[in-house]
């Protein structure tokens, strides 16, 4: 896997947890950090393409990937 995106990561060093919240209202820290991170699109993408299934990547909860992956769907 091309991980160089990661060093760019605005996530990168900090605490794993908030990335991890309990439920998507706990994610609001993460996703402001995902917000202004360079490399979100790229980071959305692969959680996406990998199937991640926990977590805050790209800016989105697991709930709201699974929404992206079925809208691609319909639209392919
Ligand atoms: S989008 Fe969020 S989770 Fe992904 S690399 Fe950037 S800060 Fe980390």
């Amino acid at each position: 896997m091309n991980a160089t995106w990661r060093q760019r990561a605005a996530c990168r060093g900090l605490d794993p947890e908030i990335f991890y919240p309990a439920s998507d209202e706990e994610a609001e820290e993460a996703k402001a950090i995902c917000a202004s991170c360079p490399v979100r699109q790229l980071c959305l993408e692969h959680a996406l393409a990998f199937r991640e299934r926990d977590g805050v990547w790209g800016g989105l909860t697991e709930r709201e990937r699974r929404r992206v992956l079925r809208q691609r769907r319909k639209s392919a």
